[in-house]
């Protein structure tokens, strides 16, 4: 029983965190320091590591991003 109550909360903590990526509108290259529409084609070319996932402009703005001049977020 205690097996499956720690499959269950990892299947519970895995899908919170997927939602979390779905949910992002905006992403950001924390080597660029701009952002863009999570559709932009800039954000397939970027590196894993240098995504930073926003739900808001006004949270990428306040973070020291700016806007893409591609997909003008
Ligand atoms: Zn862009």
């Amino acid at each position: 029983m205690k097996k499956f109550f720690a499959a269950l909360v990892t299947i519970i903590f895995m899908t919170a965190a997927f939602a979390t990526v779905l949910a992002a509108s905006y992403v950001g290259n924390a080597n660029t320091k701009k952002f863009h529409h999570a559709d932009c084609s800039m954000v397939g070319k970027m590196k894993p590591a240098n995504k930073v996932f926003m739900n808001s402009r006004d949270e990428a703005i306040a973070a020291g991003y700016v806007p893409c001049k591609r997909c003008n977020p």
